[in-house]
């Protein structure tokens, strides 16, 4: 038996309804803040995101799906939509239609890292992306945006909003500096890893979940305390436009990202109820990424939803939303009474009609068990002698009542279920 590949799941029809639900809540959501679906492909050139998301980043250091095709080219499945997103943007143009671009994806993403609950090689996100923009009222829409898909999923009760800037590309490397002197101090009781990010891109070193780099790190220079006048301002004004809505929010100052494009405003949504795993959304601004893989100076925000996390985080609630019900069920008794339920079938599900219908020869009593099992209110019963009678039957399951009807008054049958469903 010939199992899928580790990391790699079937999402089961059981557990559709509840994708299906963050998907339509975010597609309206996403298209009311007048976002637009772009979609991107899978494999991109792996120069992309060697370019993009830096090369000490967790995913270019050990997490990418990186081959090289049969051509000889080195290409990579893509690990996350905003690189993807930002060389689709410039290498159309789209700025030439609109100063502004806002776009939206949703697909797979593939990242080689340990499986477990909530950490999958194959995951879900969805990515919002707004090019062209530097203001902080469209930093505050963007996290806003975010607030108000959980809020509507009604799972932003389970989450925290955390909020931080990186500054810019003047105050940061004086930020750099200063972290880069107090790690200097503190080196040996650092992880291998940071040992390693401390020389290559020490404001990594503040992403490290091992428990004693945390502890180390306490007592690390604090971001907000570098920031340029600009930075302040202009995050004072991002989070004053949040308080105007009412957004709630934490400052955390340590919230760094693990992707080098970052700059100014960036945040995440993280959540204590997922176990090992407590980010769910995590996003920010990329003002130098456009130039760093070769385009325009064109400043730009975004984020990126964990949809698996997201499920699991909609599971804990009652109520689930439930898959598409059928209408109803044709039971079927005899050779002429299939030939004739087959073609009534078609007409019926042609009409808007969900309908399953029987298919082996099996007694009534057997075809009503499977049209209760499949939760059909309705069921259509045709026989040799409703068929002598040009009549079928219809059953209603719930009231325990049924009628006859006419088998050649089609709109009819078909004015009668709808109305007893809706009933
Ligand atoms: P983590 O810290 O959990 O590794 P990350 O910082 O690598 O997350 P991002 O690159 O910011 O994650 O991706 C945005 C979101 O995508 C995350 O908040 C998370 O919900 C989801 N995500 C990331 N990696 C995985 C994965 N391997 N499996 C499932 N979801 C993931
Ligand atoms: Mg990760």
């Amino acid at each position: 038996m010939i199992k899928a590949v580790k990391g790699f799941r079937d999402i089961l029809p059981q557990e559709i309804p509840l994708w299906r639900r963050v998907e339509e809540e975010a597609r309206n959501l996403f298209e009311a803040f007048g976002y637009s679906e772009l979609r991107i492909p899978v494999l991109e050139k792996t120069e992309l995101f060697k370019r993009s998301l830096g090369d000490t980043s967790d995913i270019v250091e050990k997490e990418m799906y990186t081959f090289q095709d049969k051509g000889g080219d080195s290409v990579t499945m893509r690990p996350e939509a905003t690189a993807s997103m930002a060389r689709a943007y410039l290498e159309h143009a789209l700025y030439h239609s609109d100063p502004v671009g806002k776009y939206f994806f949703f697909g797979p993403m593939f990242r080689h890292e340990r499986p477990q609950a909530g950490r999958l090689r194959q995951f879900h996100q969805l990515d919002v992306e707004a090019f062209g923009y530097l203001s902080p009222s469209l930093d505050a829409e963007v996290i806003c945006l975010l607030d108000t898909l959980y809020r509507r999923l009604n799972i932003r009760d389970l989450t925290t909003l955390e909020i931080n800037s990186l500054g810019c590309r003047e105050c940061r490397p004086r930020f750099r500096e200063a972290l880069l002197e107090f790690l200097d101090g503190v080196k040996e009781a650092l992880c291998p890893d940071c040992q390693r990010r401390r020389e290559r891109n020490p404001l990594r070193v503040l992403d490290c979940k091992e428990k004693s780099c945390q502890e180390v790190l306490q007592d690390a220079p604090d971001i907000s305390q570098h920031l340029c006048q600009d930075c302040q301002e202009y995050q004072g004004q991002t989070l004053a436009y949040l308080d105007s809505l009412g957004v709630e929010y934490t400052i955390n100052p340590r919230l760094v990202r693990g992707l080098d494009y970052y700059t100014r405003t960036v945040f995440e949504l993280t959540t204590t109820h997922l176990g090992a795993q407590n980010a769910v959304a995590a996003g920010g601004r990329y003002d130098d990424l456009l130039k760093q893989i070769g385009g325009k100076d064109i400043p730009s925000i975004g984020f990126a939803v964990g949809v698996e996390r997201t499920v699991m985080l909609l599971e804990k609630r009652r109520d689930l939303p439930q898959g598409t019900p059928f209408h109803c069920y044709l039971a079927l008794l005899g050779g002429e009474a299939t030939k004739e339920g087959f073609n009534l079938a078609q007409k019926l599900r042609e009409k808007g009609i969900r309908l399953e219908m029987n298919h082996q020869p099996k007694s009534l009593k057997a075809q009503l068990r499977r049209a209760d099992k499949i939760k059909a209110p309705l069921v259509i019963i045709l026989g040799e002698e409703e068929l002598a009678k040009g009549t079928l039957i219809v059953r209603n399951m719930a009231k325990g009542e049924q009628e006859e009807r006419p088998l050649e008054d089609l709109e009819g049958l078909v004015g009668y279920i709808k109305k007893e469903v809706e009933s």
